[in-house]
C-alpha cells in the first residue's frame, strides 16, 4: 500500500471532482452536486444552494492546476488551501474505523471541506515523494485526471473505457500496416 486509506480516498475524491468538469459537465446543477455528494460518500453540512454549487465548481480548475504543477508550486497551493480552510488535524476513531485523521469538521461549508481534504491528501503525496502518481490520462481526446495507485506506477489511462479505446486504436493501426 502506497498511501494510507484516508489519503487514497482524498485523492480519488479530488480526481473525481476535477473530472466532473469533463464534457458534458456533470456538476451543473444543485441536483448534480447532491448526486456527487452521495456517490462520493461525503457527510456533514450541505446547504443545497446555488452558492454552494458555485463554490464547489470553482475548486475544480484550481485542483486541476495543482494536479499538474511542479512540487514547489503545489506546496504553496496546498498550504494556501489549508490556511483558507482553517484546517485543524484531529486524530479520531469512530463507526468501526480505526484511528485516522480528520482535518476539518462536519459543520464547515462543503466546498471548504472538499478543499481541505484534497489538500491533506496532496500534502501526504508530497511528503512521501509520490506526486508523480498524480496523472493526466494519456488517451487521445481525454483530459481526465487520476491517481495511479498501481504497484509499478504503470497506469496510463483514467479508466477502462480509455484503455480499451486506445488498445483498439493500436490494434487497428497494426492491422492497417499489414500487407
Ligand atoms: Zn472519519
Ligand atoms: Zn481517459
Amino acid at each position: 500500500m502506497t498511501f494510507a486509506h484516508d489519503t487514497e480516498e482524498a485523492l480519488r475524491s479530488a480526481a473525481a471532482l476535477v473530472n466532473t468538469a469533463d464534457d458534458p459537465d456533470t456538476l451543473s446543477t444543485v441536483q448534480d452536486l447532491e448526486t456527487f455528494y452521495l456517490e462520493q460518500g461525503w457527510k456533514g453540512l450541505r446547504s443545497g444552494t446555488p452558492q454552494e454549487l458555485a463554490e464547489v465548481r470553482a475548486l475544480r480548475p484550481r485542483l486541476r492546476r495543482m494536479w499538474t504543477s511542479e512540487v514547489e508550486e503545489l506546496v504553496e497551493e496546498v498550504n494556501a488551501m489549508m490556511r483558507e480552510g482553517a484546517a485543524l488535524p484531529q486524530i479520531v476513531r469512530h463507526d468501526g474505523l480505526d484511528w485516522h485523521l480528520h482535518v476539518t469538521t462536519h459543520d464547515q461549508p462543503l466546498a471548504t471541506r472538499m478543499a481541505v481534504e484534497a489538500a491533506m491528501g496532496l500534502a501526504d503525496a508530497i511528503r512521501m515523494g509520490e506526486t508523480d502518481r498524480l496523472r493526466l490520462c494519456e488517451a487521445d481526446d481525454c483530459d481526465r485526471v487520476f491517481v495511479d495507485l498501481s504497484r509499478n506506477r504503470s497506469r496510463r489511462y483514467c479508466d477502462v473505457t480509455c484503455s480499451n479505446r486506445m488498445a483498439a486504436a493500436a490494434y487497428r493501426a497494426r492491422q492497417s500496416e499489414e500487407p
